[in-house]
């Protein structure tokens, strides 16, 4: 029996779904371990504290909670010192970050400041007596690694989606903590967060992702990819490199082995050839439908769904049919 602490990631006073996961797998695995205990780290301005009961619903024993101004922008050195304090403190079998952007900056830091092993981008993890294995994919998925992490506590950072949030409700107690080291003192001074594309979902995030290749010949063209986005109603707007590196979308938008790491539940591949640089960033959507005039395109390998056709012309029709059942409800 062992305590599990997970680092719950909020952006802009909210959780984001990573948090859910981190702790839904940090139950799992005290779980496993015969009944430990799940803390969850919160931290942020002022205010933040009345997220806590939301992680409490997805297996949180306990949410210690870390309010201070100076995190409003999660500034990664503060955060590094606080997080590694606290796991040091509570004698934790393995630590959970995600592997986002933010626990990848954040995780590697605790884990130097404690001296102790750590594996990142892990798809699945299971105690092995002393020991703690893990599945990392590597070479763009063709390889997967398994790793032993030996020591306590263990830590990982965990692809986003690797894991679905499960529901294991509690009340979760809140406990509250001072950041370790003062974040107005930091030598990194976080100014400015700028969430990319504005007000829309972020492709980490949504549940739907729609996303578009060369095959919509022109940047002009994904206003139908939005707009099919937009029918869905929880859809973020994804792209291949060539596509942003054409301009037609911003690099924020790439999903792949060079841009980010998604599973949403379903991923629509519109006019995508299926490259392997690219399945390595979606290949663990929960449902791909891929439409594409090529039948022998490589996508049409990894979808469970395909449609032989012309993208701008099935699009609309598309569209239609996803608003239509929407309608109905
Ligand atoms: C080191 C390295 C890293 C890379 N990293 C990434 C990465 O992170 N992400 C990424 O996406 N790529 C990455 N790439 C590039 C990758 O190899 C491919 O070149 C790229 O994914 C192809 O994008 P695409 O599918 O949009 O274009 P294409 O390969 O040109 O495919 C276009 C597809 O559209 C179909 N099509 C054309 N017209 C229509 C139509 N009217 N209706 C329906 N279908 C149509 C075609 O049949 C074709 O299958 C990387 C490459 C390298 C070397």
């Amino acid at each position: 029996m062992a305590n599990t602490f997970a680092f719950a990631e909020s952006r802009g006073g909210a959780l984001r779904r990573v948090a859910f996961e981190a702790v839904s797998a940090a139950r799992a695995l005290a779980d496993a371990s015969g009944g430990g205990e799940v803390h969850a780290m919160l931290v942020g301005a002022p205010g933040i504290a009345s997220l806590a009961g939301e992680l409490g619903k997805y297996g949180a024993d306990m949410v210690i909670v870390v309010e201070h101004a100076g995190l409003a922008n999660a500034n990664v050195e503060a955060l590094a010192a606080t997080a590694a304090a606290r796991i040091k403190a509570g004698g934790y079998r393995a630590a959970i970050f995600s592997a986002s952007a933010q626990g990848r900056d954040l995780a590697p830091r605790v884990a130097a400041q404690l001296g102790v092993s750590m594996a990142a981008d892990v798809t699945a993890f299971e105690l092995a007596g002393d020991a703690l294995v893990v599945k990392h994919p590597a070479y763009a998925g063709k390889v997967i690694a398994t790793l032993k992490l030996t020591g306590s506590p263990a830590i990982v950072t965990l692809r986003p989606g690797a894991r679905a949030a499960v529901e294991a409700v509690r009340e979760a107690r809140v406990e509250s903590a001072q950041p370790t080291s003062d974040p107005g003192a930091s030598k990194l001074v976080v100014k400015e967060m700028i969430v990319g594309g504005g007000t829309k979902l972020d492709i980490g995030d949504a549940p739907v992702i729609v996303s578009g290749g060369r095959g919509l010949k022109s940047a002009e063209n994904f206003k139908l990819v939005e707009d099919l986005a937009a029918a869905f109603g929880n859809a973020a707007v994804g792209a291949t490199r060539a596509v942003t590196d054409d301009g037609w979308r911003p690099h924020s938008d790439q999903i792949g082995q060079t841009g980010r790491q998604v599973s949403p539940e379903l991923y629509v591949a519109l006019g995508i050839s299926g490259a392997i640089q690219h399945i390595a960033g979606m290949r663990n959507s929960r449902t791909i439908v891929a439409i594409n005039k090529d039948k022998e395109a490589p996508i049409f390998k990894v979808a469970d769904y395909g449609i032989v056709g012309d993208v701008i012309e099935i699009l609309p029709v598309l569209t239609a049919a996803v608003k239509e059942a929407r309608a109905k409800g």
